[in-house]
């Protein structure tokens, strides 16, 4: 008997167990239990490609990647065989006072794939340390060049860069991360490149990037205390997928220079592929300083983080021992040796599948899905880099007014398309394009077409009517 066969159907006795105890002792993240308690939870118990199978064998289509992490496809034999030959050798041994292959071969494979201007890899567990380590490493460098006085911060509005309390400190989404203001460190946000409701109340054709100019004007006012300025290039992922106009990027980076701070970017949602390039900053020609990578790093199988610095910022931390130079930081299962034969694999594949150039028809597809949708009465804005997309639907087109938070629209449409063996999940109203880019180009259709119709099911049906006369 092989997995699948046991792994699905479930027993409607061992189900219904399964779901009592979730219920009991799961605290899932993200989630408000008041409104989970009352659904019965999907159990997904097995996955192949890109499809995820529930405990009754049903077949859904990975829509989000996971959460944003899988590129090739679940079960995908060179990773799966990848990770059970590490498993031959060893699962675990620490990279403090030790080596060991797999990390050492990752490093190298980094190096060569991101800016030249980064050479060196500190290896954490995922997007949130990989941040975290960025920011330690931002002040430290500075610290050590005797500026400590540089302990600021430079963000985005609606930047999303971790749960940590150092990556809340540089989150810009109230709904997320206002209740812990009080327990953060200082940051200066800009206003995110949101185009579609601009913050500076302008238009792409003519603002010549005002928003990016803010981050100037902000520099300007605090420079010497500034440590680095954070990005998520190209894609505002958790915000919204909000996408930054052409340009955004390299003016910023250029503002760095012009006035000697450091460049983070946070690319563990827009890494591997997703943008339609390995890395988000090929597209503007950018090297940041440090660049931190995750989710879709080992193929969305493994946690596993890596944050990449430059050889200045390494070389600040050099010296003798009771310089206090050290980086006093790691995490225990950093370089993951499982994890990282997972990364090597999910890059092999790359290469082998040649990943990025199938991408290419693909991405071509989803625009004219998108343009389509964009004539939707209730769709306010459709936005794309590369693989990425957001639909933000709104309740009214002419003024972009939203529908109110607590009729949850996107969850809903997000709930519909579960029937039809999709599985999609929004950012408040912003429907999410995400899926592994193994997908199909029938697939895709399936998808796009089904977000279309749950958009009519939810937005311009009898539901909707019934409950706009109870608001
Ligand atoms: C998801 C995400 C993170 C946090 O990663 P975790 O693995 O959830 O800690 C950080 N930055 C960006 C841009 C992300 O999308």
């Amino acid at each position: 008997m092989n997995a699948d066969e046991s792994a699905y159907p479930l027993p409607p006795e061992r189900k219904r167990q399964l779901v009592e105890w979730d219920r009991q002792h799961l605290w899932h993240p993200f989630t408000q239990h008041a409104l989970w308690n009352r659904v019965e939870p999907l159990l997904i118990v097995a996955a192949e490609g890109p499809y995820l199978i529930d405990a009754d064998g049903k077949r859904y289509l990975d829509g989000h990647s996971s959460l944003w992490c899988n590129i090739h496809g679940h079960r995908r034999p060179e990773i799966d065989a990848a990770i059970r030959d590490q498993l031959e050798r060893v699962a675990h041994t620490t990279q403090l006072g030790l080596a060991s292959p797999p990390a050492i071969e990752l490093a190298r494979r980094l190096v060569e794939l991101t800016p030249q201007n980064l050479t060196k890899v500190f290896f954490s567990d995922d997007g949130s340390t990989a941040v975290e380590v960025a920011v330690k490493l931002a002040y430290g460098y500075w610290h050590h060049r005797g500026e400590p006085q540089r302990n600021i911060f430079i963000a985005l509005k609606e930047a999303y860069h971790g749960d940590t309390i150092g990556s809340v400190s540089l989150g810009g989404i109230d709904l997320f991360h206002r209740v812990y203001g009080p327990l953060l460190f200082e940051t200066k946000f800009a206003p995110s490149p949101y185009c579609y409701r601009c913050p500076l109340k302008t238009s792409p054709e003519t603002c010549g990037l005002a928003c990016a100019e803010e981050v100037g004007r902000l520099l300007e006012a605090h420079g010497r205390q500034v440590a680095a300025v954070v990005v998520e290039p190209l894609v505002q992922a958790a915000g919204g997928m909000i996408t930054a106009p052409p340009g955004h990027l390299a003016r910023i980076r250029r503002l760095c220079d012009e006035h000697g701070v450091l460049l983070i970017a946070d690319e563990v949602a827009t890494g591997f592929g997703r943008t339609g390039r390995m890395l988000a900053v090929e597209h503007e020609r950018v090297a940041p300083d440090l660049l931190c990578l995750s989710k879709g790093l080992t193929g969305g199988y493994l946690p596993l983080a890596a944050t990449l610095a430059t050889e200045a910022i390494y070389e600040a931390f050099l010296g003798p021992i009771d310089s206090g130079r050290t980086f006093y930081h790691g995490h225990t299962f950093t370089g993951n040796p499982l994890g990282c034969a997972a990364a090597l694999a999910s890059l092999d594949i790359f290469e082998k599948d040649r990943t990025l150039e199938t991408l290419q028809p693909k991405i071509e597809r989803l625009a004219e899905h998108l343009t389509r949708l964009a004539r939707h009465p209730h769709v306010g804005d459709v936005r794309q880099w590369g693989f990425i997309a957001g639909i933000e639907i709104v309740r009214d087109k002419a003024t972009g007014e939203p529908y109110p938070y607590g009729r949850q629209v996107g969850a809903q449409i997000c709930a519909n398309a579960r029937p039809h063996g999709v599985i999609i999940r929004p950012l408040a109203d912003t429907l999410v394009v995400f899926p592994p880019l193994i997908i199909s180009i029938e697939m895709l259709d399936h998808m796009l077409e089904t977000i279309e119709r749950c958009i009519d099911e939810v937005v311009s049906g009898p539901a909707h009517a019934a409950s706009d006369g109870l608001e």
